[in-house]
C-alpha cells in the first residue's frame, strides 16, 4: 500500500472517478450475461501540465467476483472519506482484482496510449478467430492463412469441430492451433477430439476439461501440450509438468501484481510461454496490457503473445475512444460525446 500511496500523496494533484458506458456493435454474451455495453470505472490521477494517468476497473460479469457496483462503492467511500489529499490513501483489500490492476497501473505510470508498433512487433500475436465455421473459415483466407491461429473449441460437437480443423488444414498443411476449450468438455470429449485429429497441427489446448489432472493425464496419452488459464485463478502454485507449455495470464482478473510476478517468475524458471490476454476491456487497459507485456517480455526474458484483439466488438473505433477521452480530460467542461458521467472528483 505504501507504494500506492506515494501516488496519491502527491501535493495538487487531483483525482477524479469516472464511470463508463461503452456501446458493443452487437451483443455480447458471457456466461449467461448478456451485454450490450462495456461498463466500468477510469479513475484519473492528473497533475497540472503533466499527462493523466488512468486506472480502469472493469471486472467482466460471469469471470470476475467482483461487481461493478462494488466497485464503485469501495472507491467513492475510499474517495469520499478522506478529506485532505495529501494525507489521501486508498486502502484497498486485495481481493479486488479490478481495483488491484487499476492501482498498478497508477503506481507504475502505465501510458494509456497505444504502443508503439516497433515495440508491438517484438510480440507474438495470434489472432483469434470466431464465429460459425464458414466466418472462421472466411476470416482465415482474409488474414492470408496464417501460420498459428487461436480457436475457441468445445461450443460445438467434437465432431463438427474436428471438420473444421480439418478444413483449415486442409488450406493450409502447415498451420498450427492454438484452442481453448474454456475447460467445456468432457473427460470422453477431449479424448475423442484427440483421437479424431493430427496432433501435430496443435501448439497447446488451453483448459480441455475442468479437472486440471485429467488435462494432463489425456494430454500426456496423446502427447499435446496445455496452457493454464482458468486454473491459475483457483491455486497457489502452478504445478510443473512437461505437458504444460504456456500460462495465460490476465491481469485484470488475477489483479494483485504480486501473484503477476509470481506466475512471470514461474514461466522464466520453466520457460513456458506467455499470453497476455485481455477481457474485454475499454481501449485504456487494452493500450495498458500492451506496455505490460512488452515489459515482460523485455524483463523476464520469456516469449510473450498477445491475446488481445477484442477491440473490434466495440461500436467506436479505439482510436475514437481515446480522442473522446483526452478531449474529456483536457475540457471537461463541453459535452464529451460519449457516455461518461464523473462520479467524483477531488
Ligand atoms: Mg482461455
Amino acid at each position: 500500500m505504501n507504494k500506492l500511496n506515494k501516488i496519491f500523496h502527491t501535493a495538487n494533484i487531483q483525482l477524479s472517478l469516472y464511470r463508463f458506458s461503452l456501446p458493443f456493435k452487437y451483443p455480447l454474451h458471457f456466461k449467461g450475461h448478456q451485454l450490450t455495453s462495456r461498463e466500468g470505472l477510469w479513475l484519473v490521477a492528473g497533475q497540472a501540465n503533466e499527462k493523466h494517468l488512468i486506472g480502469e476497473i472493469c471486472p467482466l460479469p460471469g469471470f470476475s467476483n467482483e461487481t461493478l457496483e462494488q466497485c464503485q462503492q469501495h472507491l467513492l467511500t475510499e474517495l469520499q472519506t478522506s478529506s485532505n489529499l495529501q494525507k489521501r490513501s486508498i486502502d484497498h483489500s486485495p481481493q479486488i482484482p479490478s481495483i488491484d490492476f487499476a492501482l498498478s497501473c497508477l503506481q507504475q505510470q502505465i501510458s494509456w496510449h497505444r504502443a508503439d508498433n516497433r515495440d508491438l512487433v517484438s510480440l507474438t500475436s495470434v489472432p483469434l478467430l470466431q464465429g460459425d465455421h464458414s466466418d472462421i473459415l472466411l476470416r482465415y483466407q482474409q488474414l492470408t492463412y496464417p501460420a498459428i491461429i487461436k480457436l475457441k473449441v468445445a461450443r460445438f460437437t467434437v465432431k463438427e469441430e474436428v471438420t473444421l480443423l480439418k478444413n483449415l488444414i486442409q488450406r493450409n498443411p502447415k498451420i498450427r492451433f492454438r484452442l481453448d476449450a474454456n475447460q467445456q468438455w468432457t473427460e470422453q470429449q477431449y479424448s475423442l477430439f484427440l483421437s479424431l485429429i493430427d496432433t501435430q497441427h496443435i501448439d497447446y489446448i488451453e483448459e480441455p476439461t475442468v479437472s486440471l489432472i485429467s488435462n494432463i493425464n489425456i494430454s500426456e496419452q496423446f502427447k499435446v501440450s496445455l496452457a493454464l488459464d482458468e486454473s491459475l485463478l483457483g491455486i497457489d502454485s502452478v504445478p510443473i509438468h512437461h505437458c504444460i507449455k504456456a500460462l495465460i495470464i490476465k491481469p485484470t482478473l488475477i489483479g494483485c501484481p504480486k501473484r503477476v510476478d509470481q506466475l512471470l517468475k514461474h514461466a522464466q524458471q520453466q520457460q513456458l510461454n506467455i499470453s497476455v490476454s485481455a477481457s474485454f476491456e475499454s481501449p485504456v487497459a487494452i493500450n495498458q496490457l500492451q506496455h505490460l507485456a512488452i515489459k515482460w517480455q523485455q524483463q523476464y526474458n520469456v516469449k510473450v503473445s498477445l491475446g488481445l484483439d477484442t477491440l473490434h466488438v466495440f461500436a467506436d473505433k479505439p482510436s475514437d475512444i481515446i480522442t473522446k477521452l483526452e478531449n474529456l480530460l483536457m475540457l471537461p467542461h463541453l459535452n464529451p460525446s460519449m457516455q461518461v458521467t464523473c462520479l467524483w472528483k477531488s
